[in-house]
């Protein structure tokens, strides 16, 4: 049942990615807001995006500490408190048993209510882009550690306390059924993503990241309201695909 989800604002929450920028790109919008609002939001960047370039004068190495510098900036506008990164190696992710283990060990440790991530079914966008396969190998493997394996309290005890997630939003859908306001960090957003320069150099992606909030916004379903007035429809948004897996949890607020 699409919705718009007004309210809800997680304790805490973890993004878990494939490269530096991926998070600004997709979900920086939601997570920001969360993050005003007091949730303690954990970045996980499985690549450091070291192959992220055409430009010869990098090295894998150098690439990777520009690329890490540039997200941990970038998660401070945003709001984060912290930013892992696991240092695979860029283009060649695949959903290892070895990167569901790794990443169950970081759920573990931060325990998030709500994990977001990408969805690995999205192979297409429109006729203009083929899903980069890291965002497909994260995307599984987020899910994969997430249920069952971070709550199964047989598996890995060396990798922590089980834990369960209340709730995963998942990004870059083709399926969206739940859409979230961002207008009020949406240009948050985009000074997060002006922050990966290797990426963009010195490219006003405003135009684009307004855009795309908008088409968003326009998608998604009329507001509701428990009382008489009804909130308007965001001008920016951006949409989740959203698999609660406590159902008695605050999540259910919203419906
Ligand atoms: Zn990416």
């Amino acid at each position: 049942m699409p919705r718009f989800d007004a309210g809800y604002v997680p304790r805490s929450a973890m993004a878990i990615y494939a490269h530096p920028d991926d998070i600004e790109f997709t979900v920086a919008g939601t997570v920001a807001k969360w993050a005003r609002a007091g949730c303690e939001v954990t970045f996980v960047l499985i690549t450091s995006g070291n192959a992220g370039t055409h430009d010869r004068k990098f090295t894998r190495k150098s690439l990777a500490r520009m690329r890490e510098r540039e997200e941990r900036e970038s998660a401070r506008i945003l709001g984060a408190a912290r930013v892992v990164f696991l240092h695979h190696d860029d283009c060649e992710l695949v959903p290892t048993l070895a990167l569901r283990k790794e990443l169950v060990r970081r759920i573990r440790r931060h325990r998030p209510e709500v994990v977001l991530c990408n969805d690995p079914q999205a192979l297409f966008f429109d006729d203009r882009y083929v899903n980069h396969p890291d965002h497909l190998a994260a995307g599984k493997a987020a899910l994969e550690a997430v249920f069952p394996c971070a709550e199964m309290e047989l598996l890995w005890p060396g990798a922590g306390l089980p834990h369960k997630v209340h709730a995963v939003y998942v990004s870059s859908t083709a399926a969206p059924d739940t859409w979230i306001d961002v207008t009020d960090t949406v240009e948050t957003k985009i000074a997060a993503l002006s922050a990966h320069r290797s990426q963009l150099g010195d490219r006003d992606i405003s135009p684009m990241i307004l855009e795309w909030a908008r088409d968003e916004a326009r998608r998604a379903p009329a507001p509701k309201a428990a009382g008489k007035k009804v909130p308007a429809r965001p001008r920016y948004a951006e949409a989740f695909r959203v698999m609660r897996l406590l159902r008695d949890e605050p999540t259910k607020d919203n419906d």
